[in-house]
């Protein structure tokens, strides 16, 4: 029996089958799934012309680069007029290895310059293919359109002080890479039974994490020099997403800055950075923050954008629990004026709802008349005062600042300080009334002020329904963390990448 005879559904199977992963497949260390899966793609590609379109399909359909294959790949993708098939680009930058000599101290002066050559080469020259990119409205009617994700990490950060970094490696966006179970029991690095021994030592995280000022583009290195030290205008690209995949920071202002200001056609801004290391020398939380401020200010003046995903992740390892109060008021404030041209922004961990709602807040005499949000549609963010003492001040602003928000359809606030989590949701579903929920370990109840601003703002909406009121009981909670908490969210699908839920999923114990 020929091919062309099977009929089209068993056709269609086969495709299917080749493309499924292979979860079963024993494990080839030396060869991640994600680059595994292309190669064989590639062959099947090759089989007959009929394959070949359904394959070069999925081949081209998300690609990940490493620094060396960037002029390449502009080269065959443009020789073959592949273009139009892409839809995600994952720069995946790797900087030199370091061995043990190194991997206790912060990366030195050489190392330094050798890595903005290497950040800067690559960041460059891909954008420089890209914006010579012919424009494509099939993909740019698409949700996401294309997407560029961008990466750094040194493959030697796994061998070291930050071993957690192992299992998630070759993670992809779209894929998990499970890797076979290890027991980290490694007395240099103080690991033992999977876990480190002692905080680990400052010098040793800013090897892996960077400087917090971040890695940033040294304008003397060649890629920079060819475009006169101006970066091109790139339209093709709709969504950058940078994901806690790796500790790296980077600069604002000398890297995401000038990028966000190439992709001058940028819809989505999705970013999960970590949060800076505080040492001796300087406030690592701190100077992230200013570099967060600086970035929230650029994200105002693009018009184009309409989705922003903020979640600044920290580990206990690393982090201090104390740190979960430490949300920078002046980045809150910035956030809301920013966000005011957006349809959806969901922020986390470094930007408090009650900075967010500064302007609605008791004792503000009158919101400014510009602080409206017209085309918000789903806004979620984190808050360290959803709590007894708390809750019902930021509830109640909430309601008013809800008030000149006339398109929302989801409205998320959550606690996630240790022991109190707690979750509230204003929801406009297509059938049944509009309703407000709070999830809590500890019993949180509306006061009968915040009930009534609510039904207010629900009348707004639907004027023919009553506001429904709905409790719900965490139970006794005991997890001294924010990840649990994250996976009852409603918006968590928009916060965070499913590859980085997944992620933190995997570390709640049990
Ligand atoms: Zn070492």
């Amino acid at each position: 029996m020929s091919w062309n005879s099977l009929p089209p559904e068993l056709q269609l199977e086969v495709f299917e089958m080749l493309l499924e992963p292979e979860s079963n497949a024993a494990p080839d260390a030396a060869v991640p799934d994600q680059m595994a899966k292309p190669r064989i793609l590639s062959t099947c590609a090759m089989v007959c012309q009929e394959w070949q379109a359904y394959f070069e399909k999925q081949n081209f359909k998300r690609l990940i680069l490493h620094q060396d294959d960037v002029c390449q790949f502009g080269e065959i993708l443009t020789r073959h007029q592949r273009t139009f098939l892409v839809r995600w680009i994952w720069l995946r930058i790797e900087l030199p290895t370091y061995d043990c000599s190194r991997c206790g101290t912060p990366e030195s002066t050489d190392e330094d310059v050798a890595n903005k050559y290497i950040f800067t080469n690559a960041v460059w020259d891909l954008l420089g293919i890209l914006s010579a990119w012919p424009r494509n409205k099939e993909i740019e009617q698409e949700r996401r359109g294309l997407t560029l994700e961008l990466s750094v990490h040194s493959p030697s950060d796994t061998d070291h002080y930050c071993q957690d970094l192992a299992v998630r490696v070759n993670d992809t966006a779209w894929s998990l890479h499970t890797p076979p179970p290890r027991v980290y029991e490694d007395k240099f690095h103080r690991w033992k039974n999977g876990h480190p021994t002692h905080y680990v030592k400052n010098n040793a995280l800013l090897r892996v994490f960077g400087h917090p000022r971040g890695l940033r583009f040294d304008l003397r290195a060649p890629s920079a020099r060819r475009w006169r030290r101006v970066l091109p205008k790139v339209g093709v690209v709709k969504s950058f997403k940078i994901r806690r995949q790796f500790f790296r920071h980077f600069s604002v202002a000398k890297a995401l800055a000038p990028i966000i200001e190439s992709l001058h056609r940028l819809v989505r801004f999705e970013y999960e950075p970590w949060r800076g290391i505080d040492t001796a020398k300087f406030k690592g939380k701190s100077v992230r923050d200013e570099e967060h401020q600086q970035l929230f200010e650029v994200l105002r003046s693009k018009r184009s954008l309409r989705f922003i995903s903020f979640f600044e992740d920290l580990n206990p390892i690393y982090h201090k629990w104390n740190e979960y109060k430490r949300a920078n008021r002046t980045l809150g404030q910035t956030l809301a004026r920013t966000s005011r041209n957006l349809e959806c922004l969901h922020a986390a961990m470094g930007v408090d709802a009650q900075h967010f709602f500064f302007a609605f807040l008791p004792g503000i005499t009158k919101p400014p008349r510009d602080m409206r949000w017209r085309n918000l549609q789903f806004l979620s963010l984190y808050t360290s005062h959803l709590t007894l003492k708390g809750q019902d001040r930021l509830l109640c602003a909430a309601a008013l600042a809800a008030k000149v928000m006339p398109k929302i359809k989801i409205f998320e606030l959550w606690t996630a300080s240790p022991q109190q989590p707690c979750i509230f949701v204003y929801g406009l579903t297509r059938r049944g009334p509009p309703q407000i929920s709070l999830d809590s370990s500890w019993g949180a109840r509306f006061s009968d002020q915040a009930i009534e601003l609510w039904a207010e703002k629900a009348k707004l909406d639907n004027s023919r329904d009553e506001l429904s009121v709905k409790y719900g009981d965490f139970g006794p909670w005991g997890i001294p963390d924010h990840i649990p908490v994250v996976q009852y969210l409603v918006t968590r699908k928009q916060l965070l990448s499913e590859t980085s839920l997944q992620q933190l999923r995997n570390l709640i114990p049990g």
